[in-house]
């Protein structure tokens, strides 16, 4: 038996799988993170105790925790992440004196990868790419079945430059593909050009309060024909296939899959996205029998993903 957990900002996930990565438990509480490290740590233990085997705690192989980077994958340890309270956080070496089991970490886009490849869109690919466009932009890169992070901490999609002027990105530096294509940056310029005066159906949609604009009033609105929401939508989806245009030369893989609840506006995103990788890629062959996709599995990838990974740690230090 496998046990995944996915600690996000809102929500922590936690779910039993057995040797066939078949769901058997599953639960969830609020992450709460405002109450600070300690008490996200208690919340966290309790969780994964919900979903430990009673009965016989010896089958358990070991546990995957999925959580938003920067983290330091060989040591275990949590660096910064955003909109949790943990800094240099030695995650595993915490969970694994409160179980005395192996525990094992992932980035969470990274997990999200692995499930897609294992369980969802490109099960029986070699090579998939997947990004999550949400509130930020997670890459996780699977290259000839394996994940690949480089020496750790790759797999950056969101943090390709792919404007040189462009704005700054939550990580401080320009131009990012973060800062120009998640959601909050279409929110962003949404509410810019709505503010500007532009004439939109947004400006209805929020009752006149632009505060409150999100992508998603912005995919509403572009799903009723909105000019406006239509070119910020237009404009992300280029620069989303700029980066992936780059990266199908780069790496030439069999499957791009697109998650994250931005990617749920389904081909208002994928046309452009499609678009400018036929703009930008240097030959046909490079998108011609290469799908653009979004995602199969729903919220819960992140504890498919962190399941995925024990499995495939458990299998190398076997081999
Ligand atoms: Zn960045």
């Amino acid at each position: 038996m496998i046990i995944g957990v996915d600690v996000g900002g809102t929500l922590i996930r936690a779910a039993r799988f057995d040797e066939h990565l078949e769901m058997r438990q599953r639960v969830e509480q609020p992450t709460n993170a405002h109450q600070g490290e300690k008490a996200v740590l208690g919340y966290l233990y309790e969780t994964i105790r919900q979903v430990l085997p009673s009965e016989s705690p010896g089958d358990l192989e070991g546990i995957g925790l999925a959580l938003p980077g920067p983290l330091d994958l060989d040591a275990g340890v949590l660096i910064a992440p955003p909109n949790l309270p943990f800094k240099n956080t030695p995650i595993c070496q915490l969970v694994e004196d409160q179980v005395a089991r192996p525990v094992y970490l992932v980035n969470d886009a990274d997990a999200a990868g692995l499930a897609e490849h294992r369980l969802g869109a490109g099960v029986g690919m070699r090579s998939l790419i997947y990004l999550t466009i949400s509130t930020g932009i997670g890459g996780g890169l699977i290259l000839d079945g394996r994940l690949y992070t480089g020496r750790g901490q790759g797999g950056e999609i969101g943090h390709m430059v792919v404007d040189p002027d462009g704005p700054l990105c939550n990580c401080g530096r320009p131009g990012h593909l973060e800062a120009l294509a998640s959601g909050t940056a279409i929110a962003r310029t949404a509410r810019a050009r709505v503010e500007a005066g532009e004439e939109t159906l947004i400006a209805d949609l929020v009752d006149g309060d632009f505060d409150q604009i999100t992508a998603r009033t912005v995919g509403q609105a572009a799903g009723e024909g909105d000019r406006l929401a239509l070119s910020v939508i237009n404009d992300a989806g280029r620069y989303i296939g700029m980066a992936i245009a780059s990266l199908m030369m780069v790496l030439n893989p069999d499957i791009v899959v697109l998650g994250g609840g931005v990617s749920r506006m389904g081909s208002l995103l994928l046309d452009p996205v499609q678009q400018a990788v036929r703009q930008y890629a240097m030959h046909p062959r490079y998108w011609e029998n290469t799908p653009i996709v979004t995602a199969r599995l729903g919220k819960d990838v992140g504890l498919y993903g962190a399941a995925v990974m024990v499995q495939q740690r458990i299998g190398e230090a076997g081999s």
